[in-house]
């Protein structure tokens, strides 16, 4: 009997399982895939550690969650400083002094303050919408070159029937700065996500290519508590019904040349280029890469369905209203603990959901 069955070895169920260990706990550890990290996953090629479900970039502002990692992994100092396209031109995201200079040839914080204010949707309450916080915070020249068509294109809603909070993630700042993240610190485990990961699961038992719903009863028997990460509707048999997501699709090439779009990630903001962004994987990492070799990811939004991967939720008040149900469900049941993306039906960052983890570890 262990202590814990962990049904997911991503993030949440990797750093569970780690806590765990380290307190002197037995974990079994299950996954759907065949493979380990979850969303997290890299996969060398030609010296280039590839970010199979697209890019993942480590920040994070606390300090226990940045020494939790270190155990595991070194971190180069990778900065992410994304482009971003739309009407032949070129801007820098996050939306700051370089993105305004771009946009209108204003060279001064004052400038760029001023020209916002002109044309900013004055609003004397909260934001309604996606389109509602964009347009108050950037005004719209920026939204309709750089927000607008990426948003459609990505969750294939209008923006006015999006929550605001998805775009309060967009960083805007008045100095030339570049760096998107915040955060005091950022960075790529050298060798990749995967190499990471297998470090995590150090003496703990770990099982691939395991689908817990096909034999439920048979694992539930295994421990003493379960730690689910999957979808938290599937876990209750949808009877709530079903939560929406967003996913994706990935198209790959590996090229015979040294650099190809000379940047990590490219935003691609037209409303005519099926791709929202396209990744040049071995900017992530370039200490292993084979010469004139490069790796290219177009990522392309895409309808969910029960078959696909979930990648996005949809935090929409339908989807919330269905989720707090589950939640409900979710906090009487004392024998699981529900963590991750999927199981919290929130669109979270890594480090967020490593938090997650150590507080529900220490909570249990
Ligand atoms: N977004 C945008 N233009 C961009 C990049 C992002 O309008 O060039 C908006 C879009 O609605 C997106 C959200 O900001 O869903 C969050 O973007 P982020 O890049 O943080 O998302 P992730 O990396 O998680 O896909």
């Amino acid at each position: 009997m262990y202590d814990y069955l962990i049904v997911g070895a991503g993030m949440f169920g990797a750093t569970f399982a780690r806590l765990a260990t380290d307190a002197g706990k037995t974990c079994l550890v299950i996954d759907k895939r065949e493979h380990i990290a979850g969303n997290c996953y890299s996969k060398e090629i030609h010296g280039i550690h590839q970010h199979i479900y697209g890019p993942h970039i480590f920040h994070t502002n606390d300090e226990k969650i940045w020494s939790f990692v270190q155990r595991f992994a070194t971190f180069n100092n990778f900065v992410n400083r994304p482009i971003a396209m739309n009407f032949g031109k070129v801007f820098s995201l996050p939306f700051s002094m370089y993105t305004f200079n771009a946009m209108w040839g204003v060279t001064t914080p004052e400038e760029a303050l001023n020209k916002i204010e002109e044309q900013r949707l004055k609003l004397d309450r909260e934001p309604y919408n996606l389109e509602e916080q964009a347009l108050s915070l950037v005004g719209t020249d920026i939204y309709e070159t750089l927000i607008k068509d990426y948003t459609k294109k990505q969750w294939k809603k209008d923006p006015k029937d999006l929550p605001a909070s998805i775009i309060k993630r967009l960083p805007v700042r008045f100095t030339w700065d570049n760096n998107y993240f915040f955060d005091k610190y950022q960075g790529i485990p050298i060798g990749g996500y995967t190499a990471m990961f297998e470090k995590m699961f150090e003496g703990i038992e770990v099982e691939t290519g395991i689908d817990y719903f096909e034999n439920r009863d048979h694992w539930n028997s295994k421990a003493k508590q379960i730690v689910f990460t999957g979808k938290i509707d599937e876990f209750y048999d949808f009877k709530f019904g079903e939560l929406e997501y967003r996913s994706l699709k990935f198209e790959t090439e590996v090229l015979d040349v040294d650099n190809y779009q000379g940047n990590a990630v490219v935003n691609y903001n037209s409303a005519d280029v099926p791709w929202t962004r396209m990744i040049e994987h071995k900017y992530f990492d370039e200490s292993t890469v084979e010469k004139n070799k490069t790796v290219i990811t177009k990522e392309i939004p895409d309808e969910w369905d029960r078959n696909k991967t979930a990648y996005y939720p949809i935090g929409d008040e339908l989807n919330m209203g269905i989720f707090k149900k589950y939640r409900e469900l979710a906090n009487q049941d004392d024998n699981v603990i529900f963590g991750g993306r999927l199981a919290e039906y929130r669109y979270y960052d890594m480090h967020q959901v490593i938090g997650s983890a150590i507080s529900k570890f220490s909570k249990n």
